[in-house]
């Protein structure tokens, strides 16, 4: 059925993962939902959303059990998040922005600042914000120029600005990633850290005013010579590229989970309508050209959730693998199935977003009915962690090397100069 997810048979969940998402979905159709509109009249951080989230549990499912997580897996963590974003992109976004910013710190912290961060961070009594991208780096990480440099007590003094940093307003820690300075260039000279948000030489900008995504606000944020200590610093020197490409791949899942449930709440809205609504002595919905908008729309739908489930399931595999986390050609695969589900879900989410407003005549472009906030939000998700672009070159180049690495495909079995001339491969 598309509309619902209900007994799908890509999902098979054990009594406990199916109670949390019983209760994710009771509590999106008697709280979230009837105050998502009041959520997203404001770019004030969603305290309310975020304390109930924490409150039931949901906050904690991206944190190991250890540290007071529930060790959820990531097709769970896809379920729950798309029920959220059904109704509610802010709701959904608490989620994956607390996995974005918490997951380098469990992937490279020490076990000292595990213990010391992790189990507030997954009972919602701190935040953390993820501060990757700077004024002049976004698709480009490797150009990033925020700097550090040795502390006479061991640890780094770091310097730089940071750019549309969500959750900086109210994080207690930033996961910074900077080079050091006079290091190498690129991506290999890139370290991450955490720095806390009320070391000296810290600052926040206001709240940087946006199309959407209302309730979870982003701001600049400025580090002049903040002093970090030495056992704030994640991973190895030089490893920042690997964890950020770590977090944003588990990220990019969690962009199409949200996809994924926008796209279903807007059908759900439009047919709704459609049905309701009255035109030319019948319903909307009753005209054919409507019907084959719907089917097709329906049909986008279902292709999208089995690509973010089987997204979600290749992910949870590969991180239970015994014979450890994937690397190399493995790893390079999983990033790109990642890539394919963020950018194919998220713009077929715009366009239909787009065909479900048109549906509704006017009235989808009221503030008034939920369609238009469908709108505004959805257009984040085909921007932040890689746009639609970035992935389209990731997956091109994953796919040609493939090609390269491969037999030649049977019908092409011609000699060299009839395939491609002097020097085509073999
Ligand atoms: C609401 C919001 C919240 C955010 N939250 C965070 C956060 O919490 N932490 C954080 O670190 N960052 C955050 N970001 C930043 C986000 O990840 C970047 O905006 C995104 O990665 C794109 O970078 P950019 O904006 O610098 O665009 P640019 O890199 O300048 O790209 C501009 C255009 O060029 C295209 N382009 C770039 N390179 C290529 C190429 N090789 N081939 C073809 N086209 C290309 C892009 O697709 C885009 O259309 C947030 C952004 C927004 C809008």
């Amino acid at each position: 059925m598309p509309l619902t997810a209900d007994a799908h048979p890509l999902v098979q969940l054990v009594p406990t993962e199916q109670a949390l998402l019983q209760r994710v979905r009771q509590l999106v159709a008697e709280q979230i939902g009837p105050d998502a509109d009041r959520v997203a009249q404001q770019d004030e951080f969603a305290w309310d959303t975020f304390r109930l989230l924490a409150r039931e549990g949901v906050i904690a499912t991206a944190f190991p059990r250890a540290w007071g997580g529930s060790d959820a897996t990531t097709l769970l963590r896809v379920r729950i998040i798309e029920e959220l974003a059904s109704v509610c992109s802010t709701a959904a976004s608490i989620i994956t922005g607390t996995d974005l910013s918490s997951r380098p710190i469990v992937a490279g912290g020490s076990a000292a600042l595990k213990d010391a961060l992790l189990p507030d961070l997954a009972s919602g009594a701190k935040q953390a914000a993820f501060a990757l991208t700077e004024p002049g780096a976004g698709s480009d990480v490797a150009r990033l120029a925020c700097h550090y440099r040795d502390a006479p007590d061991g640890g780094v003094l770091i310097s730089g600005r940071k750019k549309f940093i969500t959750r900086a307003s109210t994080a207690d820690v930033f996961v910074a990633v900077a080079r050091r300075e006079g290091g190498p260039a690129g991506a290999k000279g890139l370290t991450a850290f955490v720095v806390p948000r009320h070391a000296a030489g810290v600052s926040v900008s206001a709240h940087i005013p946006k199309l959407g995504w209302n309730g979870v606000p982003i701001s600049m944020v400025d580090f002049d010579g903040v002093a970090v200590p030495a056992d704030h610093r994640l991973g190895d020197e030089g490893r920042g590229m690997a964890l950020a490409q770590d977090t944003l791949l588990r990220a990019r899942i969690g962009h199409a989970a949200i996809a994924l449930g926008r796209m279903r709440g807007a059908l759900q809205i439009a047919t709704q309508y459609a049905n309701q609504r009255q035109v030319f002595g019948q319903a909307v919905g009753a005209h054919q050209g409507i019907q084959w908008m719907v089917g097709s729309m329906a049909a986008t739908l279902e292709a999208s959730r089995c690509l973010v489930y089987a997204t979600a399931m290749r992910y949870d595999a590969a991180m239970a693998d015994p014979a450890g986390p994937p690397v190399g050609a493995a790893l390079a695969s999983l990033a790109t199935h990642a890539s394919i589900a963020k950018m194919q879900v998220t713009d077929q989410c715009m366009r239909m977003v787009v065909d479900c407003l048109q549906l509704m005549g006017g009235n989808g472009y009221l503030k008034a009915f939920p369609m238009e906030r469908f709108l505004r939000d959805a257009k984040m998700n085909q921007i932040g962690e890689g746009t639609s672009e970035i992935h389209k070159g990731l997956i091109g180049r994953h796919v040609l090397g493939q090609a390269a690495a491969m037999a030649r495909h049977p019908c092409l079995d011609f000699e060299p100069d009839l395939f491609c001339g002097e020097g085509a491969g073999a």
